[in-house]
């Protein structure tokens, strides 16, 4: 099959990289010539383990090329995916402009019948206004058809869900269209479940709140655990044997962020809202959320009200471990309010650091190792769970000007710190020293 991919994020790229993995050739399109260009050499723009190999691979096999041009993009496609960005409006709603931007561009370039998939993350109905737009501004006369394909990568194992992903979502009004979409994935091995476009449209949003349900509830009753000198990580594996509760995503900790959970659910909220329908329990998983990224900040004025020139070591900077992706982290939040209260930071991350030094204050010093931030620091504040940071040599605690840690992610053991005197405040569990 010949493929076209349009948006090469973390979904574009790794869709394109994945189906040219499995023999498709697949041409990426972006608007953005400095990635275009840093493909071509196979170096990924983003952070995703195992990418760069098998990008590399395909470019040197023929079945993977990159180009800003979608008109010779889709030359030739058989199929198309949109994979563009769905951002946030201000009103919380998602931006389709990018998404009806490629449908004007696929119209006015096909010369041939094509099928057109959405992976993006749409509200429902987007999909039959892609159609729509496509119709009404089509060149030549050729037929498309519709496929709703949502996409349930995690970034930082995007590579390894592509290939072992819980299933695959295929939305459409041509059982032939589906089938196509089917057969293109069948190497993945990966179950497909077919459906129509609006319910494959929101399968992905109410995941999204769902896991983001299952945070913010986590969260929550960590919060009382604190109260009630009961231990959230006991609590929540006790939960977790139950297999109709499930063991994953129930840790508790500084809240979601990331470029999909906090606008998809905000997205849903108001999807629920056009149709005169108020979704409570989702609202209160947004401000359950919102309250959540405020405890580490908390937890350190109630031990330090005054941060004015106190040192403070930032352990974390994206928005979990194993990605380069800082939108929506919780680090945002925390470094603007210790700047304001005057503090001095001093952070590290092993991989989103030249991500953070365009998102963050100039005032922000970076370290190259956990050991080097936490040195000297009147407190450590934990926001990723990253390796680097929960295999941190213990004896670097020794070395702060006091020993204060305040865990938002939960990377340590209490006895482990009661041992080495470190006065430790986590997540939903007792505070050591
Ligand atoms: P991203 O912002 O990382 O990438 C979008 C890319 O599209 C950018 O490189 C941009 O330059 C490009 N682009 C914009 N307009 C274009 C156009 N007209 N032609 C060609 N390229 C264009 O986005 P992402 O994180 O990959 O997310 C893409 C979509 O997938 C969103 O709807 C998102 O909600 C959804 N999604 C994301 C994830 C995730 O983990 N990131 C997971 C599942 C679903």
């Amino acid at each position: 099959m010949k493929i076209s991919v349009v948006g090469t994020g973390y979904v574009g790229l790794v869709t394109g990289v994945s189906l040219s993995e499995i023999g498709h050739t697949v041409t990426c399109i972006d608007i953005d010539e400095n990635k275009v260009n840093k493909m071509r050499q196979g170096k990924s723009p983003i952070y995703e383990p195992g990418l760069d190999e098998m990008m590399t691979k395909n470019i040197e096999s023929n079945r993977l090329f990159f180009t800003t041009d979608h008109k010779q993009g889709f030359e030739g496609a058989d199929v198309i995916y949109i994979a563009v960005g769905t951002p946030e409006k201000e009103d919380g709603s998602a931006n389709l402009a990018f998404v009806e931007q490629v449908a004007k561009d696929i119209a006015t370039n096909i010369k041939k019948d094509t099928i057109v998939v959405t992976k993006s993350t749409v509200p429902v109905g987007t999909n039959h206004k892609v159609k729509q737009i496509i119709h009404i501004n089509l060149v030549n006369d050729v037929k498309v058809d519709i496929v709703s394909n949502p996409e349930f990568l995690k970034e930082g194992s995007a590579i390894e869900d592509s290939f072992h992903g819980d299933r695959i979502v295929v939305g459409s009004e041509s059982a032939q269209a589906a089938d196509i979409i089917e057969e293109i994935n069948k190497p993945f091995g990966v179950t497909v479940y077919k459906t129509d476009i609006r319910s494959a449209e929101m399968i992905k949003y109410a995941s999204n709140a769902f896991l983001a349900t299952k945070i913010s509830f986590i969260n929550e009753i960590s919060n009382i655990c604190e109260r009630v000198d009961a231990n959230v990580e006991e609590v929540a594996e006790g939960m977790g044997m139950d297999k109709r509760i499930g063991s994953q995503f129930l840790k508790a900790g500084i809240g979601y962020g990331g470029s999909c959970f906090p606008k998809d659910t905000k997205a849903l909220i108001q999807i629920a809202g056009n149709v005169d329908y108020e979704f409570e329990l989702l609202k209160g998983v947004v401000n359950v959320n919102k309250k959540q990224q405020a405890l580490l900040l908390n937890k350190l004025n109630e031990r330090l009200p005054d941060l004015k020139g106190k040192r403070i070591a930032l352990l974390g900077l994206a928005f979990k471990p194993n990605t380069d992706d800082m939108r929506e982290a919780a680090s945002i939040v925390v470094t603007e309010n210790l700047i304001k209260a005057g503090a001095e930071i001093v952070a590290f991350d092993p991989i989103a650091t030249e991500n953070a030094k365009t998102l963050l204050s100039e005032k922000v010093n970076y370290a190259e190792s956990a050991e080097e931030a936490i040195k000297g620091s009147d407190a450590a504040l934990i926001l990723t769970e990253w390796d680097e940071i929960k295999n941190v040599n213990r004896e670097v605690f020794d070395t702060m000007n006091y020993p204060l840690v305040i865990d938002g992610r939960n990377c340590f053991k209490l006895e482990e710190m009661r041992e080495r005197r470190v006065e430790y405040h986590s997540v939903g569990r007792p505070s050591i020293n």
